[in-house]
């Protein structure tokens, strides 16, 4: 697993490389914002990175533009490490595409947790199982198809009408489910079952928060109906989809 720690404080990444690399983790350290992004500049002779721990406070750029930088530039799990402990600053970090919050200081346990559980989702995403035999198509290549979305389950490619929408991991999450569920209503019990698991910190106004970005992300006229306190729904027709 390769790691990119994103850290102006020298003592405090000397020390998180030195816990991640004894559990056998290979991390590459970056102290400014414009390195961070850099990292994931079109055509970088960097390797693939699988996680990123992004400090929030940093010398040269406001860490949520570095987190929004980078999530326009790839799909790679983000986890926000911050000392800020106000809930519009994890919103603010959670709403432009950051994979998970932890809050100085954290515990190296509380951490590990976290990638793994952030790793775990991403890569349920990818194998989310797709057959009943009345709902939105799915090929051996792990496609959802339900007009006017075309989700690529491999790639994590989300289309309307053939333009393609850049999703977060949880948002993309919340597209599949509501997909799967071809029109029916999806509880929020459910989803945030599905796609955090029980690791969701904070209120469940981070589901409200994702699903708000999604509906936008998505364009007009909107997909996704809202039945309030309950939960969510794509206003598809599936019956309409012929297939
Ligand atoms: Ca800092």
């Amino acid at each position: 697993m390769r790691i990119l720690v994103v850290e102006d404080d020298d003592r405090v990444a000397a020390a998180l490389a030195e816990r991640l690399r004894r559990h056998g983790a290979i991390v590459i350290r970056v102290a400014r914002g414009v390195d961070a992004i850099a990292h994931f500049a079109p055509g970088s002779a960097q390797l693939p990175t699988d996680i990123v721990l992004l400090d929030l406070g940093l010398p040269d750029l406001d860490g949520l533009a570095v987190c929004r930088a980078i999530r326009r530039r790839s799909n790679v799990p983000i986890i926000a490490v911050t000392a800020r402990t106000e809930e519009r600053d994890r919103i603010a970090g959670l709403r432009i595409g950051a994979d998970d919050y932890v809050v100085k200081p954290y515990s190296t346990a509380e951490l590990l947790a976290r990638i793994e559980a952030v790793l775990r989702r991403s890569h349920s995403a990818l194998s989310a199982p797709v057959t009943p035999a009345d709902s939105p198509t799915a090929g051996p290549h792990q496609r959802l198809a339900l007009a006017p979305l075309d989700i690529n389950l491999t790639s994590r490619e989300v289309r309307r009408d053939n333009i393609t929408i850049p999703l977060t991991r949880k948002e993309f999450g919340v597209l599949v489910e509501l997909v799967l569920a071809s029109g029916e209503i999806v509880t929020r019990e459910q989803i945030l079952d599905k796609v955090w698991g029980a690791t969701l910190f904070g209120s469940t106004r981070t589901l409200d928060v994702h699903v708000a970005t999604l509906r936008a992300k998505l364009g007009d006229p909107p997909l996704i109906g809202t039945l309030r306190g309950v939960g969510y729904r794509l206003l598809v027709d599936a019956r309409s989809n012929g297939t």
